[in-house]
């Protein structure tokens, strides 16, 4: 069997961000230069209890590493009244201002691992809420991303699909009509893990009624770079392995375009996955989303290779 990696796979550049801060306080070292060289010094080892906002990345090999070394995964939901002398982690996804505001009420040092990306998300939300911007987000309403987002724009209008962003935009417009100013300002932001389709899609269903829309560009390259890979590969092969957490959402993305492509694909996450019949296959393509390490990635390839003997 021959096995072809995707041109690009696996960890992007806010995970691995994320992952690297959290060992740094935990003492787990770093095995990389520090993205941002003054978070360093706030990052040092942790003597106290260290816990994460949420799952720190939507991958359980990396989640029970983390578990193993002390880090404890707290409800967001449900903060302790007492974080003195603990450290919290914000994940890569970001989380809503007001928690952050709440851990440091409750005495809690916040290291914050919000990717810089989503960072920029955030703060754009919040300066065009601030100009009267209403505001489109289109994304996953459950998703983090997404529940961080909201709190910095305020009031926005989340929208999942273009049916979704239709509806929504007839009801605002209906809603406006006749109102002072006449015109309304509306904006569209994203879910950086959308699909560039799916989010020019939305800003299409929103235009007919707002035909003004500001579209914001906060898709992150790094999915569209894995999704693009991911395609040039369904050429060459004859079926898919995603390698990753089945709870990431940009992993199931991966897997659901290999499988509209009409290739036989599976998501695994962990070798121990990997479906016997693949073996029938002469060549396999490997990719994997960007919360997938590099060591259950290799894991998965040598076990695809021994496959063969
Ligand atoms: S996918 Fe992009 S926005 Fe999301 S964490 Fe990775 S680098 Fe950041």
């Amino acid at each position: 069997m021959e096995v072809i990696r995707a041109r690009v796979l696996g960890y992007c550049m806010g995970v691995r961000r994320a992952v690297e801060m959290t060992a740094r306080v935990s003492g787990g070292g770093a095995p990389a230069p520090v993205p941002d060289l003054r978070l360093a010094s706030r990052e040092g080892p942790c003597a106290g209890k260290i816990y994460t906002l949420g799952p720190l990345i939507h991958n359980p090999q990396v989640l029970a590493k983390l578990k193993s070394r002390g880090v404890e995964v707290l409800d967001e939901t449900r903060l302790p009244g007492d974080l003195r002398g603990a450290v919290v982690i914000v994940r890569a996804h970001g989380v809503s201002p007001v928690l952050e505001a709440e851990v440091s009420l409750r005495g809690g040092r916040v290291v914050d691992a919000t990717c810089p990306k989503v960072k920029a998300s955030q703060n754009l939300a919040r300066s065009l809420g601030r100009a009267g911007y209403r505001l489109f987000l289109g994304g996953e309403k459950q998703h983090g991303e997404i529940i961080g987002i909201r709190a910095y724009a305020g009031d926005c209008i989340v929208v999942a699909s273009p049916e979704e962003a239709a509806e929504a935009a007839a009801d605002l417009y209906r809603e406006t009509a006749g109102k002072r100013p006449a015109v309304i300002k509306t904006a569209l932001l994203g879910q950086t893990t959308l699909s560039p389709g799916e989010y020019r899609a939305i800003g299409e269903a929103i235009r007919p009624f707002f035909p003004d829309l500001r579209v914001e560009d906060t898709i992150c390259e790094a999915t569209r770079d894995r999704q693009e890979a991911l395609m040039e590969l369904c050429g060459q092969v004859d079926a898919l392995i995603v390698a990753g957490g089945r709870a990431s959402a940009n992993t199931r993305r991966l897997l659901s375009m290999a499988q509209a492509l009409g290739k036989p694909a599976w998501l695994v996450e962990s070798a121990g996955d990997i479906p016997r019949e693949i073996a029938a296959c002469s060549v396999v393509g490997l990719s994997a989303g960007a919360s997938t390490p590099d060591d259950v990635i290799d894991e998965i390839e040598g076990a695809l290779l021994a496959m063969d003997r």
